[in-house]
């Protein structure tokens, strides 16, 4: 019997048209005598579009994106694709970013419906989306880190030049002044200076009612992929070497010049502790199926914890998918890998 896939799409976030080309990749990549593809189609504007079965890979984007599906609004979607009994569904695959996708919202959502779905749960992906959060979780464990404080945008507005002082006299400049919940870098700034904080602030607080603002270091970047549910395992460590000042969201998506080097030359001793802080940050936030842990690498070879990414870029060509692949995992043994780990906790938890 073939294994009912529902692939999930698309979505309201800045990670739209990524999640669109991933889909397509994962479709091809999928054996289709394995398994059934379902797709569904969340719009920009945050339709859930019931696209129908598909028996084989598209050609196009295009063809995934069902304008004129049957249009499921996500809080009439119980009666729609309804708990797992009667879905027709084994497995859903959210294949979405950033928040609404990969903060545990959606996981919420797949919970009640009691259905498996790949990857992390709602506490993992709500922790992991949130960075003060994850790193107050991480400080409490003892994984090393940057220093950092965070703010509400309510206490900025009362007084800001004490919110400035504040940050000059824990953390002092380069500082990086990020929102608490977005990803992919978007309202992520680099200060040198009080000017450059206080633009830096009301950037962020245009994202979210809450900032982290760390200390800047200057250091290697280096990713590692986390794989299991209760035994993860660790791929090879990957490099990048953005063009740009940092990792900033033109770096990731638009330049394409990016550099990633798999596996990085990085000594044992050092793959050996990120490979210990990796698989203990996937224990703390209680992790499931997978992440990608970002560490920052100090030139006297001091390792720090950046963040772990709950639903990690998955395209053939994302660093996720490549450290597998340099780990001997190809991306539709990965794709199968992270189904069966779905269908594994969803069993564990009965
Ligand atoms: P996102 O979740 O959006 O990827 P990150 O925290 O990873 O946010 O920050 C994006 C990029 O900004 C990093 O990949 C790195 O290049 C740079 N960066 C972030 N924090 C620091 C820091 N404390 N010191 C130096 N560079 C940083
Ligand atoms: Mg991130
Ligand atoms: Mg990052």
């Amino acid at each position: 019997m073939k294994t009912k896939l529902c692939l999930l799409y698309g979505g309201k976030s800045a990670e739209h048209q990524v999640s669109l080309r991933t889909a397509k990749a994962v479709i091809q990549a999928l054996n289709l005598e394995k398994f059934e593809i379902h797709p569904i189609y969340i719009s920009t504007d945050g339709k859930w579009l019931k696209g129908p079965q598909l028996h084989g890979p598209v050609d196009s984007v295009q063809e995934l994106q069902f304008t004129d599906g049957e249009a499921i609004a996500p809080n009439a979607l119980m009666s729609s694709i309804s708990p797992k009994e009667d879905s027709g569904y084994d497995v859903v695959f959210p294949l979405l970013h950033g928040p609404n996708g990969e903060d545990g919202t959606v996981q919420g959502m797949l919970e009640l419906l009691n259905l498996p779905y790949v990857g992390n749960g709602v506490l993992a992906s709500a922790a992991g989306m949130d960075k003060v959060i994850m790193k107050t979780i991480f400080a409490q464990s003892g994984l090393p880190q940057v220093k950092y404080v965070w703010s509400l945008r309510s206490t900025w507005e009362a007084d800001p030049e004490s919110a400035y002082q504040y940050v000059e006299a824990e953390l002092g400049y380069p500082c990086f002044v990020k929102p608490a919940n977005l990803g992919s870098s978007v309202g992520i700034s680099k200060c040198t200076n009080r000017n450059e904080l206080e633009k830096a602030y009301k950037e962020a607080f245009q994202y979210d009612r809450k900032i982290i603002i760390e200390e800047g270091i200057t250091a290697r970047e280096i990713e590692i992929g986390v794989l299991g549910n209760d035994y993860p395992e660790c791929s090879v460590a990957g490099e990048i070497l953005p063009k740009t000042t940092f990792y900033d969201y033109k770096a990731k998506y638009e330049d394409g010049d990016t550099a990633l080097i798999i596996p990085a030359e990085i000594s044992d001793e050092v793959y050996a502790s990120m490979s210990d802080i990796a698989k203990k940050a996937f224990k703390v936030l209680d992790c499931s199926g997978l992440v990608r842990a970002d560490f920052f690498v100090t030139a006297d070879e001091r390792v720090l914890i950046n963040e772990v990414n709950t639903m990690p870029g998955f395209t053939p060509v994302s660093m996720f998918p490549l450290l597998w692949k340099h780990s001997g995992v190809e991306y539709s043994e990965l794709i199968e890998r992270l189904i069966q780990l779905a269908l594994e906790r969803y069993e564990d938890k009965q």
